[in-house]
């Protein structure tokens, strides 16, 4: 492995959007700097649609690993660094291949591209130049100018030149935040955290609203909500979790006898409660996991029902997902181990024999409506809910001892 000494990182399609570029480097750039904190001697800054981190000796694989997470960016090469003089270069180039032994019985070829003028030599016969002692020592080695195994890239800059042939693919998007802001109704499920990392890969800053239903869901379910937050935390810096005691709505709507509507009365609720929220906050839309046909409350027909409860755009970034695809993305994103943890939702405390899946909008407004209580209730969750602020680091401990759930009945 070669010893790395500058990484530089491509932006993806936001260099399409002329007025937005700057603001959008501008906050992957930051957002690159807040990351590279724990990396003291690095430093970082951007130049014609790229960042360069110079290491300064600190660790290749470790920073990209973590600058892998940057929305925005679309790819990363790691760049060794050598004067620009020929001698140099050659031999630089030359160990830049023999280091790399998986580079070996393969293709390649060199793409020299002189920025400065001024080097005495063209980029064609650089090509040349440079290509010519790495086939003579590397043996199995053979040029293909068209689709080559390894293209080594020779950036010859007045001050230094630079030698790269590895692209890592980075998260792409754009940068956290350059979109506003949205809400996240976070579950303990496999999806919503999925839906919320595509969300902030979109270039949204997420808060995440959960629904809870103390004491008949447990601490440790809550826990274990508020560990997926922090592991999207991990890309965003921070991230603002706000619990919501929807047990005494719950329970409204499980004695008001519509055994099949109670998903879609329960997630009209909780859409109304997120709306809230999200006018309080300064979120213009909210975020949820469904996709289509998944389970009876994520029809057409229910999303149509359920989505008009809100005046608020409803993003749905999985809707179009199949659940295989989401599964990998979860496990990617490294929230599918937590998501899988067998605690209690407060929707999967009752789930109806046979949920409507294709609920009735007239219906659903007249049980409403008769349920006089149902405003002030859901007035008094939004006073009640508790925001928490989740930064990356360590996820809790669950050994501690769990507090019992209530195993009553709902009604
Ligand atoms: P998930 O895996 O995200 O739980 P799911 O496929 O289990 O999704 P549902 O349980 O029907 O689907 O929930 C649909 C969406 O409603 C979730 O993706 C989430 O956005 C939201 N949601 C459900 N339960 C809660 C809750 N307790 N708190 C916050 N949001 C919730
Ligand atoms: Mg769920």
């Amino acid at each position: 492995m070669p010893d790395y000494d500058l990484l530089l990182l491509r932006f993806g399609e936001i260099t399409l959007k002329g007025r937005n570029r700057s603001r959008f480097e501008k906050a992957a750039l930051s957002h690159v700097k807040a990351l590279l904190h724990a990396f003291p001697r690095t430093e970082a800054w951007k130049d014609y649609g790229r960042i360069y981190v110079v290491l300064n000796g600190e660790p290749a694989q470790q920073i990209i690993q973590v600058l892998k997470n940057v929305f925005g960016v679309m790819s990363i090469c790691p760049v060794k660094i050598v004067p620009s003089q020929l001698d140099d270069i050659i031999a630089a180039a030359t160990s830049f291949i023999q280091d790399r032994p998986e580079i070996r019985e393969t293709t390649f070829k060199v793409s020299a591209r002189r920025v400065w003028k001024g080097f005495p030599y063209s980029s064609l016969e650089m090509n040349k130049l440079v290509s010519k002692p790495i086939l003579e020592s590397v043996p199995g080695l053979t040029v293909d100018v068209h689709h080559p195994a390894v293209d080594l890239r020779v950036e010859i800059r007045e001050e230094e030149t630079y030698l790269y042939s590895e692209v890592i693919r980075a998260a792409g998007g754009f940068p956290l935040g350059t979109n506003g802001k949205a809400m996240l109704l976070l579950s303990g499920g496999i999806d919503s955290p999925v839906a919320g990392w595509s969300a902030m890969r979109r270039g949204l800053e997420i808060e995440c609203v959960h629904f809870h239903s103390y004491p008949f869901t447990s601490k440790k379910a809550e826990e274990k909500v508020i560990d997926l937050a922090r592991v999207l935390s991990g890309y965003a810096g921070k991230i603002k979790i706000h619990l919501v005691p929807f047990t005494e709505i719950q329970t409204v709507l499980a004695q008001s006898g519509h055994d099949n509507l109670i998903i879609t009365l329960m997630r009209r609720s909780m859409l109304r409660i997120a709306t809230r929220l999200a006018e309080n906050n300064g979120a213009l839309a909210l975020v949820t996991g469904d996709s289509l046909g998944q389970v009876a409350s994520q029809t057409l027909s229910s999303m149509n029902v359920i989505g008009r409860a809100t005046n608020l755009p409803l993003l749905r970034p999985l809707v179009m997902s199949d659940k295989e695809e989401i599964i990998n993305t979860a496990h990617q994103i490294g929230t599918y181990d937590l998501s899988i943890l067998p605690y209690e939702d407060c929707c999967t405390l009752f789930v109806p024999k046979s949920p409507a899946t294709n609920p009735n909008l007239n219906v659903v407004e007249r049980i409403e409506s008769s349920l006089t209580q149902l405003d002030g209730l859901i007035e008094e969750a939004v006073k009640g809910t508790e925001t928490l602020l989740i930064q990356p680091g360590e996820a809790i401990n669950r050994d501690s001892e769990e507090e019992p759930v209530v195993q009553e009945k709902w009604f």
